[in-house]
């Protein structure tokens, strides 16, 4: 057995046994008394991008892109390669195809270690977090940003790291339309104001920031204006924590 179990007084609700290429995970959800007090409100506002997500604070969460991790795609193009080439039902392309599933695998679980770390970094700091809305209809006009093909990876790519958040916290969405392209400092609008993808520089007053910094702040001011004024923000509050969710593995 490996894995502590991170809540020793909890009372074991449930147990699901599961079987993933040949390894064997209990997935055990135990239920905790709250010991979190009220918290002060504190928000963020975060902008997600290719890679990294960035907070209105100025911090930035990098998707791990270390040795081991570049290592691991190219085995899986390496394997993905040796799949298509073997005769279909033959022993030697399914042998293939289990360490495809097997290296694909490692890398889910990554990236899945990642979300968790990054959102518990920013439940701990953050009682509201505020999001663009990559759903937001008639956003694919052109010089609106993230659009298209773009929009939909980072719809894809987010979406563990937004569910695992708002249930550690409260998400809000706002609409997700020129928080890229409008200056913070002074709120004039301008698709030049973001004249490379890393540098955001005013037109109107000069005010320079890191283009996702300044996304991040456009949304969390948004987000604050829009519940003040109780705007039709999609507002989601995450499911009271009176069961907390204690993952130990077994193999
Ligand atoms: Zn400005």
């Amino acid at each position: 057995m490996s894995g502590l179990n991170p809540y020793p007084e909890g009372k074991p609700v449930q147990v699901v046994v599961k079987r993933e290429l040949g390894n064997w995970y209990a997935y055990v959800m135990y239920q905790v008394a709250l010991k979190s007090k009220p918290r002060p409100i504190r928000e963020v506002g975060i902008d997600r991008n290719v890679g990294q997500v960035t907070c209105s604070d100025g911090m930035v969460y990098r998707l791990p892109d270390d040795e081991r991790g570049r290592m691991l795609e190219c085995r899986k193009k390496r394997y993905q390669r040796m799949v298509a080439r073997r005769v279909k039902g033959s022993h030697r392309r399914a042998k293939a195809k289990r360490l495809l599933g097997k290296t694909s695998q490692k890398i889910a679980k990554r990236r899945f270690n990642w979300s968790h770390h990054t959102s518990k970094a920013v439940a701990d700091k953050y009682t509201t977090v505020y999001m663009e809305d990559l759903n937001t209809k008639g956003m694919t006009k052109a010089g609106k940003g993230k659009s298209g093909l773009n929009r939909e990876i980072l719809k894809s790519g987010w979406y563990q790291l937004e569910q695992m958040l708002s249930y550690k916290t409260n998400v809000i969405k706002v609409p997700a339309a020129y928080t890229s392209q409008r200056c913070h400092a002074c709120g004039h609008t301008e698709k030049d104001n973001r004249n490379t993808q890393a540098k955001f520089e005013c037109l109107a007053c000069g005010h320079r920031d890191n283009a996702d910094c300044n996304a991040a702040l456009n949304i969390l001011a948004f987000g604050n204006g829009a519940t003040a004024r109780g705007d039709g923000v999609d507002v989601r509050r995450s499911v009271k924590r009176e069961i907390e969710r204690g993952v130990g593995f077994v193999n």
